[in-house]
């Protein structure tokens, strides 16, 4: 879904006229685009980590 746009993220919704907060509702302090959600926003990467363990090793959270 995400690499289809079909995330209902920030910047798909506001594409398509819908008015939103656009900081991210968990570090309040980026976008919610998709790249943030999953790749830069430490507090999505902590629940990321906690789902996949082996992604431990490549970030100390
Ligand atoms: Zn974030």
């Amino acid at each position: 879904m995400a690499l289809k746009g079909r995330l209902m993220t920030t910047d798909v919704l506001l594409s398509k006229g819908i008015i939103v907060d656009a900081l991210c509702p968990l570090c309040h302090s980026s976008d919610k685009i998709v790249m943030h959600l999953f790749f830069e926003c430490d507090c999505s990467f902590i629940v990321i980590v906690k789902l996949i363990p082996i992604l431990r090793t490549l970030k100390v959270c």
